[in-house]
């Protein structure tokens, strides 16, 4: 599933190539991409209304429109978006399509924006965000997200300091920390040195900093690799290109090789819900006891 980076890749193609133009047709085909709403409403909602600024919070791609609404895309599973050239042949599971009016100021002819979804798990939303808490209420409960908030080390862990989960479910909630999934969560835990089944609550100040480094720098070098582009996956840009970040995955579906960091563990995986937690057994050492302090044992 594409994650911040990749969000954040498609954020960019949408802010240099749509943000300034005017939707002058809609076409909806599979209902189930729109079904916040209906077919009607999010032609209605987008027909003739221009795009103003392209925008991101978590895994949601939000573009505030010349009308007051914004429109959400989400991509989920297999959700794309893509560029092509107006009435060029359209890939299977194309549900929504948007003519984009030329923009000669900046050199740009007529366009079609394409959103194709094999899974249909993805959603196209137009609504209007002073009712975002009743519109889009996980929207309105996103978390912090690492790169439009910018938060510091104190700020992470306020955040998640005093949680008494485990590291990997916590940063996968997207209602504590907006935009990282399985993959990203698996990378920054091995870069700051935690293991997954670490409690956040005993994490001290150290830790935070080894986090706050490992996400940042995880996630922005991830953006300049144009996102990653797995092999069970369908993501890519704009144009229709993958990332490579896929390249610099430490742990991520790396099981059974040997860490490149430490050079001796042997990255192992665990069951995760329906997917898997990778990490290295030297660099992530399991805290024993950390979630009380060791006190002496009672009499018996
Ligand atoms: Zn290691």
């Amino acid at each position: 599933m594409p994650e911040l980076p990749e969000v954040e890749t498609v954020r960019r193609g949408l802010d240099r190539f749509v943000v300034g133009r005017r939707i002058d047709a809609v076409e909806v085909g599979r209902e189930r991409s729109v079904r916040r709403t209906s077919r009607q409403a999010v032609i209605d909602g987008l027909n003739g209304a221009t795009i103003l600024r392209a925008e991101r919070r978590g895994k949601y791609l939000l573009n505030p429109l010349d009308t007051g609404d914004t429109l959400m895309i989400h991509l989920r599973m297999t959700g794309q978006l893509l560029l092509a050239e107006p009435g060029a042949e359209r890939p299977p599971h194309t549900h929504v399509a948007m003519h984009l009016a030329a923009d000669p100021a900046r050199g740009l002819e007529p366009a079609e924006l394409w959103f194709v979804d094999a899974r249909t798990f993805g959603e196209v939303v137009v609504f209007d965000p002073e009712f975002v808490e009743t519109e889009l209420p996980e929207v309105a409960k996103l978390g912090l997200d690492p790169l439009v908030d910018a938060p510091t080390v104190t700020d992470l862990a306020t955040v998640i300091g005093r949680r008494h989960m485990r590291m990997k479910p916590l940063l996968v909630d997207q209602h504590v920390i907006a935009g990282i999934g399985n993959i990203y969560a698996d990378e920054i835990l091995h870069r700051a040195r935690v293991h997954p089944d670490t409690v956040a609550s005993t994490l001290r100040r150290k830790d935070f900093v080894l986090l706050h480094d490992a996400m940042l720098s995880i996630l922005t070098a991830a953006v300049r690799a144009g996102g990653s582009s797995l092999k069970d996956n369908t993501y890519v840009d704009l144009m229709g290109e993958g990332g490579s970040y896929q390249e610099d995955h430490r742990v991520y579906a790396r099981a059974g090789e040997r860490c490149m960091t430490c050079g001796r563990g042997v990255i192992r995986r665990l069951p995760f819900g329906g997917r898997s937690t990778h990490f290295c057994p030297v660099c992530q050492r399991e805290k024993r006891g950390g979630a009380s302090p060791t006190r002496p044992r009672a009499a018996r």
